[in-house]
């Protein structure tokens, strides 16, 4: 924890430290989501969409480390067990048990808007009393777009090419 970094912290940091935990359980379900998926996809563009879920499943790691360092700089503790992230979970959990590869874009477009849900209420909470985790949290927010928008532009194309069969 740093002193004067948790100091300067012009809201309660209990509550601060709550939307992270949340977070931060939302970012490990999203990656194991994503490389699930990836290992079962099946159906018509399969390459592309498995090398985008691996690509997501990565960059949701890289957001639950960045969650984590917030915690830990807080002087908070990280959701320390996997059980215990459906207890704190907003978005939850989709299992891919539809392979499909239009199932598997389905589910994780609706998990990544539900992330962006989450990081513009997390800045909004935050922008003024705590702009250090209101800068992570936009960060994050414009991957979380951009996933967004590279799942909905191959089943854009995924539709495309169906149609013209
Ligand atoms: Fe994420
Ligand atoms: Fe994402
Ligand atoms: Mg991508």
């Amino acid at each position: 924890m740093g002193t004067k970094g948790r100091e300067i912290v012009g809201m309660a940091v209990d509550d601060v430290l709550k939307m992270l935990n949340k977070a931060f359980a939302d970012e490990w379900l999203a990656y194991y989501q994503y490389w699930m998926g990836a290992k079962v996809a099946k159906g018509p563009m399969k390459d592309a969409v498995i090398a985008e879920l691996v690509q997501h499943a990565t960059e949701e790691l890289t957001h639950a480390d960045m969650v984590a360092n917030r915690v830990i700089q807080l002087g908070g503790t990280p959701v320390t067990t996997p059980k215990a992230w459906y207890d704190w979970t907003n978005c939850g959990y989709d299992a891919p048990e539809d392979p499909y590869v239009k199932a598997l874009l389905d589910q994780n477009i609706k998990g990544e808007q539900c992330a962006i849900g989450v990081y513009q209420d997390m800045i909004q909470a935050t922008r003024d009393g705590d702009p250090v985790t209101a800068n992570m949290a936009l960060t994050i927010l414009e991957q979380e777009v951009e996933h967004e928008e590279d799942l909905q532009s191959l089943l854009e194309d995924l539709e495309l090419m169906l149609a013209r069969k």
